[in-house]
């Protein structure tokens, strides 16, 4: 059968629901004008972007994947919080939540590196301080970052192993103004290992803290745990026929939970979806889910289409 955009019926699917999982790709953070560096076009400068995410190509030339990084971070920086990402922050609060999907948990798994998702939490707790209830404590994470966080900084001295949240601009002096070198007009400048951000603690160099190609992404065991009892699993900005959405989606399937796709165009295998809602997130989700978002950052519910 083929999946469903039909809003009521998704409504009365999350009224239903009481293990949710949303797992959010690139496309989430598109809206804010994040690039995704997957697929044609996935080139920054002159390289493979997914050729500078690895272990091999930062023992290569630390230099060059800290000038990637050095640009994605400038760019998360300068990035805003997208509706989509509201959308989820008001669903993780269960003030809100109730009212959508009433008794329901809900864990955002996010395979994004931007630090949008948190950023969007803090705005929503800061400018709706009435949905925040102390009692809301629960031991599930509200949110899991699988793929780390381009603000970590990471000691690579495997004795120290020092991990620091760091959001200055630039992360260091070497680094400032590289990300607006353009292929064309500049050869890739070389710093010098000891100009590259290092550990404040021991002083070794640092390295981004994300998951790079061919290292363990994080949290998995949780994430199995959300998995195996969700009944209901929102796939976000990414194609549900990749790892790890795909095998998510396809084990909530399996053990009979619904499983809804919101992503700009169609991907193969989308037709197992339970429910499909194409065109960019920051319109479907908020849409899907009832709430409307106005530009003063305040929202109402629908509690019915
Ligand atoms: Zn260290």
């Amino acid at each position: 059968m083929a999946p469903s955009k039909d809003i009521e019926s998704f409504r009365a699917l999350l009224r239903s629901s009481k293990n949710i999982i949303a797992v959010a790709g690139a496309g989430l953070s598109a809206g804010s004008g994040i690039p995704t560096f997957r697929g044609n076009g996935g080139m920054w400068r002159k390289y493979d972007a997914l050729s500078l995410a690895t272990p091999e190509g930062f023992a290569q030339s630390p230099s060059l994947v800290w000038q990637f990084y050095h640009y994605r971070r400038e760019t998360a920086l300068a990035a805003k919080p997208n509706k989509a990402h509201r959308a989820l922050s008001f669903f993780s609060l269960p003030a809100v939540r109730n009212q959508i999907a009433p008794n329901s948990t809900f864990t955002l798994i996010t395979q994004n590196v931007d630090g949008l998702s948190v950023r969007s939490d803090q705005e929503v707790a800061a400018e709706h301080p009435e949905l925040i209830h102390s009692q809301q404590a629960t031991s599930q994470p509200a949110m899991l970052e699988m793929h780390g966080r381009l603000f970590d900084l990471l000691c690579t001295d495997s004795e120290c192993q020092h991990i620091e949240f760091n959001t200055k601009s630039p992360i260091c002096e070497a680094l400032a103004g590289t990300e607006e070198l353009i292929e064309n007009k500049v050869t890739d400048p070389n710093i010098e290992l000891e100009d590259l951000p290092r550990c404040s603690k021991c002083g070794a160099l640092g390295r981004p803290g994300v998951v790079w190609f061919g290292e363990q992404p994080h949290h998995l065991n949780v994430i199995d745990e959300l998995v195996a009892n969700a009944d209901l699993c929102l796939v976000v900005g990414t194609s549900s026929t990749v790892y790890p959405a795909a095998s998510y989606a396809q084990e909530v399937k399996g053990h009979g939970g619904k499983v809804a796709v919101f992503n700009l165009e169609r991907s193969k295998g989308d037709s197992k979806a339970d429910y499909l809602f194409l065109g960019p997130c920051e319109e479907t989700l908020p849409k899907a889910l009832g709430l409307s978002l106005s530009a003063d950052g305040n929202i109402s519910i629908e509690t019915s289409a």
